[in-house]
């Protein structure tokens, strides 16, 4: 495959590219198949058609993962800590089971249901996004609420 930052050839599931010292897939500059420039917000080569391929920094976290640990674990914030947002997962968590616990007797299920809820509506989000988009606000930005 080709460095995307320095659009020099480098072996394939090479950690870093030894031309440039970049991780070859962190750059948007070559198409990591066939080496032609590409521009920033390109999305597929214009000379061999292949998906251009990105991952950014801090070791990329699933899309997948976080929008369905949201839809089935939401309302314990397992989602956000699997992003690395220890707070609102915590809040969401003490929410839950304090809250749901102490207004269990008069209000059963009430609160963990409406964690539950914004825990599904985030996993949704996240899974509407694409792989680019979630990346940048969710794992480089640390977009913590929706
Ligand atoms: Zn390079
Ligand atoms: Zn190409």
């Amino acid at each position: 495959m080709f460095c995307r930052n320095c659009g020099k050839e480098v072996p394939e599931n090479a950690e870093v590219c030894v031309n440039c010292g970049m991780k070859p897939l962190m750059g948007k500059k070559f198409c990591q198949n066939c080496g032609a420039e590409t521009k920033e917000n390109q999305e597929v080569c214009t000379k061999c058609g292949v998906k251009l391929k990105s991952s950014m920094g801090k070791g990329a976290k699933s899309k997948l993962v976080a929008g369905l640990l949201g839809i089935f674990l939401g309302n314990l914030g397992i989602h956000k800590f699997y992003l690395g947002y220890t707070i609102p997962g915590l809040i969401m968590l003490l929410v839950t089971v304090v809250l749901g616990t102490i207004t269990f007797l008069f209000l059963p299920f009430i609160i963990p249901g409406i964690m539950a809820v914004i825990g599904l509506i985030e996993g949704i989000i996240y899974l509407t996004k694409s792989d680019e988009e979630f990346d940048e606000m969710y794992v480089q930005n640390m977009k913590q609420w929706f």
